[in-house]
């Protein structure tokens, strides 16, 4: 067994660890990335950054780096419910980059981990899965993982569990997060996208069903919201049941859906929403999806997760460098991260109820959705909530930071 020691140590190479760790590195702390996987490759991931990440990347003079890598550009969403359709246009925000931006996550990920690899003080461990906390009586003083049968240890001043939605960490710290919305499931599929096909992000609902579309350059990322539990009642409808269901949705695409002939083309993913009351504890701190499970509705869950981490650099870089990192620096990283989250989540709640509810039920009246329609400031309210969040996150310059 190895044993190594470092100021911070990071549990989960996402979005959440990754940004945090460049964050850190890049200040001169001493920081170990800690991921399961032997590859940036992972199943099932969102694609979509919004202009928050952006405006990061910008503050850190990556963007034009990052915009070599392929991405779309979108710039509008169309919105349908039984009670008709509404545009969101991106460029309702006051940003640089008022469009959502897509990137394959391994490409951002492996982005974002070579950046970090320049600095002599960064260390990544690919293929090494948490097993075990550290403690001292209730302090946690890092972790043990497991990388080709062996087992190895790394002590930290802080250890940070941005190990995603089925968080080990938050398994063996006990904590437990609290449920937000009821369950359901989203069918995962891709279609070929042709020349003259729209730009932008849409849904379509008709006859109980509902299907996102998320232009992904020369491929449809499709995700059809379906009740908890239900793919093998589809399945035993039988494919062609399915290509009509697709097609009725949207006619244009029909061909298209008429080349899916094997439910191997089909993944399904649970879609839940859920938040820890505490998000740490000592020597250890929760963000990203382990701190609060987001649901894929307007897939802002890699935005919060970056933004939390970028609070979280902001507020423990300093005192990660004095070797002085309290509980007070931890709770001030949910403090400001919290209510922005609360409201996200709320919004992910209103819109499950008011729009996926309403179509999944075939109910023909969803009240939230006609007041949407009605007013443009609620429409710009949804627009700044998803792309930027409700508090504007900034990369803090030391010389700036408020002393705790
Ligand atoms: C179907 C679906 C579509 C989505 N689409 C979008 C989208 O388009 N845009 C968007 O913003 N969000 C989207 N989301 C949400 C988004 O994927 C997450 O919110 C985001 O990835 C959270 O980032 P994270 O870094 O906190 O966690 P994760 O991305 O889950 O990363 C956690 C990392 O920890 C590693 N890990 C786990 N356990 C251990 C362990 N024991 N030891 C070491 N490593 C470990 C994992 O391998 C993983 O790499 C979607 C979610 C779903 C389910």
């Amino acid at each position: 067994m190895s044993k190594q020691s470092t100021a911070c140590c990071i549990v989960g190479g996402g979005p959440a660890g990754a940004v945090l760790a460049l964050l850190l590195a890049r200040q001169g702390v001493p920081v170990t990335l800690l991921e399961q996987h032997t590859s940036f490759d992972r199943d099932f991931r969102g694609d979509v950054l919004h202009a928050s990440v952006m405006e990061i990347m910008d503050q850190l003079g990556l963007i034009d780096r990052l915009f070599e890598l392929p991405h779309t550009k979108i710039f509008s969403a169309i919105v349908d419910s039984p009670e008709g359709s509404i545009v969101l246009d991106f460029g309702m925000i006051r940003s640089k980059y008022p469009h959502l931006t897509t990137i394959h996550q391994s490409q951002f990920l492996a982005f974002i981990v070579s950046e970090a690899s320049q600095y002599d003080h960064f260390k990544y461990v690919m293929g090494a899965k948490v097993i075990e906390l550290l403690k001292e009586n209730d302090l946690v003083r890092g972790v043990k993982f497991r990388k080709n049968q062996e087992v190895h240890e790394v002590e930290a001043n802080v250890t940070i569990a941005a190990d995603g939605r089925f968080s080990t960490v938050r398994k063996l710290s006990g904590m437990e997060p609290m449920s937000l919305t009821r369950p359901i499931d989203v069918i995962w599929f891709r279609v070929p996208r042709n020349e003259g096909d729209p730009e932008h992000l849409f849904n379509r609902s008709r006859n109980g069903s509902m299907l996102a579309c998320v232009n992904r350059g020369d491929y449809w990322q499709m995700g059809m919201f379906i009740p908890k539990g239900t793919f093998p009642q589809i399945q035993a409808k039988g494919m062609e049941s399915m290509q009509q269901t697709l097609g009725n949705l949207v006619p244009e695409f029909a061909e298209r859906f008429a080349g899916l002939s094997d439910w191997k083309s089909f993944s399904i993913l649970s879609a839940s929403s859920s938040r820890l009351k505490k998000w740490y504890m000592p020597g250890l701190l929760f963000i990203g999806d382990a701190a609060h499970t987001m649901s894929p509705l307007g897939a802002v869950g890699i935005n919060y997760a970056i933004q939390d981490a970028v609070v979280a650099a902001n507020v423990l870089a300093h005192p990660l460098q004095m070797g002085g990192v309290t509980l007070k620096h931890l709770a001030s990283v949910q403090k400001q991260r919290e209510l922005p989250t609360k409201l996200i989540q709320a919004y992910q709640g209103v819109m499950q109820k008011q729009v996926i509810d309403s179509v999944l039920n075939n109910r023909k009246s969803s009240p939230g959705f006609k007041l949407v329609k009605r007013f443009k400031w609620l429409r710009k309210l949804i627009v700044i909530l998803v792309t930027s969040g409700f508090r504007r996150v900034r990369i803090q310059d030391q010389s700036s930071m408020r002393a705790l």
